[in-house]
């Protein structure tokens, strides 16, 4: 993976949007592997279609891709709201790459985050265009990384570093269990992996869980059995291999869960060549 783009191609371009959208599109198709299957390189769609930018080819997975120059921040601009709010209730959605650059026109920041992480709650609506625009009372919307589970933000590079491709794999495949889950099903288990992401400790007892239960309650108004519900999501998140029980209302971040929360910053790019395994990394 080379992290420049191909800036020969931006000869005889003039407009800035126009030159990013050039320049990012034939980075992803030069240097991207699919993080599903591993299979490089990964297809354009030809005619423009209008949910999808890539595909595998292999495993038929299909890419959107976003990006923006500067620093990744928590709210992406994304295309109007009603149709990105039908797209993720259809479960029509493909998954979205999210590209940062910097001024050089090198890679910054390039993340995936799964399909199934999309839910309603994270696409937030932007105030309509005024009279005077040209599509005026139009509604875009802004997708809010920030409430996305840090099990849905899978980096292939992150801060100009390269990661281990097995381990931007072995991420990618571990969540892919939630696609099979009703919306309903699988927002419970979002919100209680986002609660356990709140909880700043490896061991956490099922009390500290149940401190939830208030704000569970203003989302699930209607559920009598938040507490039945938590427990009944930690079951799933066990049998996932994401926690682990170790007895008397006590459970642990498993090795894959420190897995997924990996913090890069002190991450050495020498080390990532000589030992794919980032397991003994520090965390977060
Ligand atoms: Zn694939």
């Amino acid at each position: 993976m080379n992290l420049a783009f191909n800036t020969n191609l931006a000869i005889g371009y003039k407009s800035n949007s126009q030159i990013a959208r050039l320049l990012t599109e034939n980075w992803v198709l030069n240097n991207s592997y699919c993080p599903n299957c591993g299979d490089l390189p990964l297809n354009r769609f030809t005619n423009n279609r209008p949910v999808a930018d890539f595909y595998c080819k292999t495993c038929s997975e299909e890419f959107e891709l976003k990006s923006k120059g500067g620093k990744l921040s928590n709210t992406i601009t994304d295309g109007a709201y009603s149709k990105m709010i039908e797209r993720i209730n259809s479960e029509n959605n493909p998954n979205f790459f999210f590209l940062t650059y910097t001024k050089q026109w090198t890679v910054s920041d390039f993340l995936i985050i799964p399909k199934q992480f999309f839910t309603p709650e994270i696409i937030i609506k932007r105030p309509a265009l005024s009279e005077t625009a040209r599509r005026a009372g139009w509604v875009g919307c802004n997708i809010d990384i920030s409430k996305v589970a840090e099990a849905g933000k899978v980096y292939l590079v992150k801060n100009t570093q390269i990661i281990n491709q097995g381990f931007v794999q072995e991420k990618f495949n571990k969540t892919l269990f939630l696609r099979t889950k009703s919306t309903d099903a699988k927002g419970w288990v979002l919100d209680i992996m986002h609660c356990v992401d709140l909880i700043k400790k490896d061991t956490f007892t099922l009390d500290e869980i149940y401190s939830f239960e208030q704000k569970l309650k203003l989302k699930y108004p209607n559920n009598n059995f938040i507490k039945d519900k938590i427990r009944q999501q930690l079951q799933v998140l066990r049998d996932k291999g994401i926690i682990e029980f170790i007895g008397r209302g006590n459970y642990k971040k498993s090795e894959l869960w420190k897995h997924l929360k990996f913090n890069f910053r002190k991450f050495y790019q020498e080390q990532l060549k000589l030992k794919p395994i980032i397991l003994k990394m520090p965390l977060q």
